[in-house]
């Protein structure tokens, strides 16, 4: 079966049901990181052709229960498409949360990012070589984006970080807070910073069982041993 046969035959399924509020589209799994922890096992080289985004976003659009839309990867910003996806879903007055770790972003972005969507939502995983180990890239935008981000857009535009903690990155976490709480205190943004365990021991992080903290480690990170 198809891609566009499953989704026909899902979204047959769920016809007449009671939708939720929110739903995340996952445009691709392609990615330029691989996370040891990654939930879904990316990078993975597929990603949602013309006509499946075109039977997704129709789908959103005779929802009107559907106020909030997350978009999601993978990577989303490596689909050619997620520029135009994140203005269709803005134009239907859907809030559009980009999830990102910011390698596909560029400096007209910036400027871009306020109009096309209400929030986003950064993976920062350190400050240094924890971050390229435990994000198996050396592209590490996310503090860059982030800067810019918070000195150009609008109070209402929220802003969060996300964190995940593993042995790799766990002695990066620190700096990286107190990087954030500067920026913090020069602009008020991060409006949100989540730092967290990965909380399911599935995708890759199977195979990475072994750079999950111990629970002594992530109460003395806790404790800021
Ligand atoms: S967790 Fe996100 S950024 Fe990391 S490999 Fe998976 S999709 Fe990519």
């Amino acid at each position: 079966m198809t891609e566009i046969e499953q989704l026909t035959r899902f979204y047959e399924q769920i016809e007449g049901h009671l939708m939720p509020f929110k739903v995340n589209l996952s445009i691709t799994n392609k990615c330029t990181w691989r996370c040891v922890f990654c939930y879904k096992g990316c990078p993975k080289n597929s990603e949602m052709d013309s006509e499946s985004l075109r039977i997704a976003l129709d789908r959103i659009t005779a929802e009107p229960t559907i106020t909030v839309v997350g978009l999601t990867g993978g990577e989303p910003t490596t689909h050619p498409m997620w520029r135009e996806t994140a203005t269709f879903l803005t134009k239907l007055g859907r809030k559009v949360s980009l999830l990102t770790n910011c390698s596909g972003i560029t400096e007209d972005d910036i400027d871009l990012l306020p109009e096309i969507t209400n929030s986003i939502q950064i993976s920062i995983h350190g400050t240094g070589e924890g971050a390229e180990k435990i994000t198996g890239s050396k592209v590490q935008k996310g503090l860059e984006v982030l800067e810019a981000l918070t000195h150009n857009s609008e109070e209402d535009y929220h802003i969060k970080t996300i964190t995940m903690v593993m042995k790799s990155n766990v002695g990066e976490v620190i700096p990286l807070l107190e990087r954030l709480e500067r920026i913090w205190e020069e602009t008020g943004k991060p409006d949100e910073i989540k730092i967290a365990l990965p909380d399911l021991l599935c995708g890759s992080l199977v195979k990475n069982a072994d750079l999950y903290l111990t629970k002594e480690e992530w109460m003395r990170l806790k404790r800021g041993d």
